[in-house]
């Protein structure tokens, strides 16, 4: 039913079930699956040195959130990492459709202190504009 799923990671607990959720269907499905985790824009405003040494920050702690996501994930059939910069519900949802993506998964919730809340913004507009299945995990 599935073959070409999408992952949204921010390391999160939410996000780390739903990364567990999204490689268990991607075994029993035999699709292929991608994870993408998004930072947030570098103002460029900041001038060098300071807007090199603020992005290499940024993407050096992508990476660890990626290799996280990797760690949770076990063997699986076919996966890709994305690590972008932007908005994550834009991007995520750019992805999906140039990818061509079947599912997306993701956390009820992510990083926010707004522990009240029971959909973050990020999932809700996700949820909103998706063209394909979503699935939130909490
Ligand atoms: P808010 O960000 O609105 O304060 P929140 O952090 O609790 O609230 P969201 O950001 O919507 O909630 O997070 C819900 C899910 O969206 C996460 O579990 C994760 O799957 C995905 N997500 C959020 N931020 C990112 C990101 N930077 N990169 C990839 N996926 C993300
Ligand atoms: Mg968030």
């Amino acid at each position: 039913m599935f073959n070409n799923i999408l992952m949204a990671f921010d390391g999160s607990t939410h996000a780390q079930k739903a990364a567990r959720l999204a490689a268990d269907l991607a075994r029993q499905y035999q699709a292929a699956l991608c994870v993408v985790h998004t930072y947030d824009p570098v103002p460029d405003y900041l001038g060098e040195p300071y807007l090199q040494e603020v992005i290499s920050r940024r993407t050096e702690a992508a990476d660890r959130v990626m290799e996280q996501a990797q760690a949770l994930l076990g063997e699986l059939p076919k996966v890709e990492t994305e690590v972008l910069e932007g908005p994550a519900a834009e991007v995520i949802l750019r992805v999906a459709q140039v990818r061509h993506v079947d599912l997306i998964v993701m956390g009820t919730r992510g990083l926010g202190q707004l522990s009240g809340l029971l959909l973050g913004s990020q999932s809700q507009k996700v949820v909103t504009h998706a063209q394909c299945p979503v699935l939130l995990v909490r």
